[in-house]
């Protein structure tokens, strides 16, 4: 868990890498729904088409049929759910009903200067989607994508209001969800102003703890 920009995305990433569990987005699980069309990508459309945001239960939806794959069998890392005590509620019904349990959840601490220069920085491909930082990780040539020689773009709400609006938006909306593994003793907070390689140690570090049962 963590704000926008806290580098979730990315720590979640390397994370299943090394400790070899699947990597379970919630964006990407959206994305794949609508490109594919499936039912419930198909009402997903309806509610971004409308500009309102896609109701839980059917983020959870989606999330409980990719968690039945086999890959996520062996265990796997969330990123981006949950974000409010409903949808921790309503994972840990979900898990139970599997024999399946969070073992840990890593809070990814940052500043907001930090987090407004990360996000306002952020440019983003516009064809194969891959990010690139104007001060962190240029591209090779200004404005154009390594990968696929597309052109790259900054995201809307990558602005400094639009991103202190967003981050007043989640704390409001996490703090339940926080207090919540707070009391189960699951959460560990990881200072994440801190390089991306020291926090990925630190995560590692408290993960070892859960070797047995790798799953969240
Ligand atoms: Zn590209």
């Amino acid at each position: 868990m963590g704000p926008p920009g806290a580098g979730k995305g990315t720590q979640a990433k390397v994370l299943a890498e090394k400790l070899k569990l699947t990597h379970i987005s919630t964006g990407d699980i959206l994305r794949q729904n609508v490109s594919k069309a499936t039912q419930l990508g198909k009402q997903a459309i309806e509610f971004m088409n409308k500009g309102t945001l896609v109701p839980d239960e059917l983020v959870t939806k989606m999330l409980t049929q990719r968690i039945e794959q086999p890959d996520a069998k062996k265990g796997f890392i969330l990123d981006g759910f949950p974000r409010n005590i409903g949808q921790a509620e309503t994972l840990d019904d979900m898990l139970k009903q599997r024999n399946m349990s969070i073992d840990m959840v890593a809070y990814l601490d940052a500043s907001e200067p930090v987090i407004i220069q990360r996000l306002t920085g952020r440019l983003v491909c516009s064809v194969c989607g891959a990010i690139f930082h104007t001060k962190n990780m240029p591209p090779k040539k200004d404005m154009i994508c390594d990968h696929c020689g597309n052109s790259l773009y900054q995201r809307a709400d990558d602005q400094v209001e639009t991103i202190k609006n967003r981050l007043q938006v989640y704390q409001k909306e996490s703090a339940g969800a926080i207090q919540y593994y707070e009391k189960q003793k699951k959460l560990h907070r990881l200072d994440a102003d801190l390089e991306a390689e020291t926090v990925i140690n630190n995560i590692i570090h408290l993960a070892a703890q859960y070797n047995d049962s790798p799953k969240v």
